[in-house]
């Protein structure tokens, strides 16, 4: 039986993956932006993963007049004061690709030694019900910054990100079954945050199953 919709406000065929699997919420139709028709971009222009996941999340919920969880995420470098931070995605150039923003990110830590390459991929998940109800979720994996690529699992910086769980040197994300990954990740402490909320509060049946019109 399907209770009703629920939009997962990304274009990210590896965030909406994700999602999908970690949300867990039987007879919960989750669709795309893609699925639904929304061609609009929301505009990243917050100083917090907060703010950017909460204007995600509203802008979508208005245009789609749907339950919404959108997701911001990105990566803070200890040796780089934080930074790239929310800009994460557009770290070496707006439309950089993964690899181009790997390879500053490697060239901004060059001659950092390992024990000072510390960092952590942080996600915030923010619902946002029509009524205007806003409910964040966050998780962080903590990790340091691999000397070189290795690894085509995942996407993003996973080839650069060794996870505190393994040794200097080990294996990164990109080295991870999703499985594994999935097991101690950022977007999956934060998704069964959320899927827990959502189920436990029934929110998802407050909505007419079509499209809450
Ligand atoms: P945004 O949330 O669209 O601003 O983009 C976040 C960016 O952070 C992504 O484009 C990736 O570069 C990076 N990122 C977020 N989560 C992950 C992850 O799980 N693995 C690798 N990179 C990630």
């Amino acid at each position: 039986m399907t209770t009703g919709r629920l939009l997962l406000a990304t274009r990210s065929a590896h965030k909406l993956a994700e999602l999908r699997d970690l949300l867990q919420l039987p007879g919960t139709e989750l669709v795309s932006l893609d699925e639904v028709g929304i061609l609009d971009e929301a505009p990243e222009e917050g100083d917090t993963f907060e703010e950017n996941a909460a204007f995600k999340a509203r802008f979508y919920a208005e245009r789609s007049r749907l339950p919404t969880v959108a997701d911001d995420s990105g990566l803070e470098v200890d040796a780089l004061g934080g930074r790239p931070g929310v800009h994460t995605r557009r770290y070496a150039g707006e439309n950089a690709t993964d690899a181009e923003n790997n390879a500053k990110l490697l060239q901004e830590l060059g001659g950092v030694e390992p024990q000072r390459r510390r960092a952590r991929y942080r996600c915030v998940l923010a619902y946002v019900h029509p009524s205007g109800e806003v409910v964040f979720t966050d998780g962080t994996l903590e990790g340091r910054i691999a000397l070189a690529p290795r690894g085509t699992a995942g996407f993003g910086y996973d080839p650069v990100f060794e996870p505190l769980t393994e040794p200097v040197h080990g294996r990164t994300v990109g080295q991870l079954t999703a499985d594994e990954k999935n097991a101690i990740s950022h977007r999956s402490i934060a998704a069964r945050k959320m899927g827990d909320h959502l189920r436990e509060r029934n929110r998802w049946r407050e909505l007419p199953a079509e499209d809450g019109r």
